[in-house]
Order: structure tokens, then C-alpha cells, then sequence
């Protein structure tokens, strides 16, 4: 089954695609993985993307949407996949059913963790991360034992710049606009599932496994 992952940042699409994986038995690709794992690994694509990024610019969707066929086209992706960060874009959508239409397969649900904006917010104003480790905390949904300190490798926490109320407010407003049309167009498509994401952890993985159980009940697969 190949499923992609949207949802503004903060609204746990990391944590839902870990959950997901688990339950289902197929890779979770996030395309920060993508990118990291290409670099480090040094191959042509990764090299590429690494000019990119090193200048501060976009990684353009060429050089992004070849990394996704090759992560799709090795052996573990065969049954499926739970894309998280990828596609952002219409242009990128579009692609990607290129991709997936040459190796006989299709995307079979678009899962939209949608949160409200004041919720947001508060999950991502709490946020600590470890200098060294880069494990993440929070004040309220997650606190380390002994505040300042990371539970995992004893690293010092600290706050992000970009975690800031106003650059946050910005980064969500950003992600909705952009999304917004992507959201469309596979609504359009009759494959766009609406969760409700202001929930806890555990609620929000509950309506995403009965949104996808009901998919497997009929025979769209
Ligand atoms: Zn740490």
C-alpha cells in the first residue's frame, strides 16, 4: 500500500509514520532521510542536492523526485511505502504517479493530518532538542527527567531559532499555502482522508489505521 503523509509541521506526521510503519510492515521515507542518506552515502544525486543546500537554495524537484525512484525502486518499497515530506507540491504529485504508473503501482491514500493553527503552536513552542544527539523534547507532551539535560545521551537541550512563536506562525502559514492545491488535487482524485490530528498520539493512530482498514475492506488495492 502506498500512502503519503500531509500535515503542517507539528502535526505529528512523524511520529503517525513511525506508527505506521510498525503496524503495517512497510518503510516510512521521509525526505530528510532521503536527502541524508543520499549525501552521506555520496552518490550522484546526493552530491547534487548537497550544492543546493549548501548554497541555501530549493533542491529542485528533479534532483528530489529521482532520489524518490530510487528509494522506491529497491526491494523493501515492493509492497509498499508511507511517504512523509514528499510530495509538497502539485508539480511534485504529478511526478511522483509518473514514477509509481512505470513500476505498475499507484498512490492509494493521502492521509491530511489536519491540526488546528492555536494547537500547533503549542506543540511547537514546547520544543527542546539535544545539541548533541538531536533527540527532541517537549515541555508539556514529552519533558526530559531532568530539565535541560537529555534523557538519551546526557547532551545539553537547547531551543531551536527557528522555534519561536513568529517563525513558526510563518512556517505553518507557508505550509498551508503551499499545500492547499496539492490537497485539491488528490482530494479531486477521491483519495484524500481528512484525520483529525488535534488529538492525542494514540487517538490520531487509531483513526488513521480505521481510515486505512476501510480502504483494504474494499478492493481498491
Ligand atoms: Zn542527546
Amino acid at each position: 500500500m502506498y500512502i503519503v503523509l500531509l500535515g503542517a509541521p507539528g502535526a505529528g506526521k512523524g511520529t503517525q509514520a513511525e506508527l505506521l510503519r510498525e503496524k503495517l510492515a512497510i518503510p516510512s521515507v521521509s525526505s530528510g532521510d532521503l536527502f541524508r542518506s543520499a549525501i552521506e552515502a555520496g552518490t550522484e544525486l546526493g552530491v547534487k542536492a548537497k550544492e543546493y543546500i549548501d548554497r541555501g537554495e530549493l533542491v529542485p524537484d528533479g534532483v528530489t523526485i529521482a532520489m524518490v525512484a530510487e528509494r522506491l525502486a529497491q526491494p523493501d518499497c515492493t509492497e509498499g511505502v508511507i511517504l512523509d515530506g514528499f510530495p509538497r507540491t502539485v508539480a511534485q504529485a504529478e511526478a511522483l504517479d509518473g514514477v509509481l504508473a512505470e513500476m505498475n503501482r499507484r498512490v492509494h491514500a493521502v492521509l491530511y493530518i489536519k491540526v488546528s493553527e492555536d494547537v500547533l503552536l503549542k506543540r511547537l513552542a514546547g520544543r527542546w532538542t539535544c545539541r548533541d544527539c538531536g533527540a527532541i523534547y517537549h515541555e508539556v507532551f514529552g519533558p526530559e527527567k531532568t530539565r535541560g539535560v537529555c534523557d538519551a545521551c546526557g547532551g545539553a537541550l537547547y531551543q531551536r531559532e527557528d522555534d519561536t512563536p513568529e517563525t513558526q506562525q510563518r512556517r505553518i502559514a507557508v505550509y498551508l499555502d503551499r499545500t492547499a492545491p496539492l490537497q485539491e488535487c488528490y482530494r479531486a482524485k477521491g483519495i484524500l482522508i481528512e484525520i483529525d490530528g488535534d488529538q492525542d498520539v494514540d487517538v490520531v493512530h487509531r483513526s488513521v489505521m480505521a481510515a486505512i482498514d476501510s480502504l483494504e475492506g474494499n478492493d481498491t488495492l
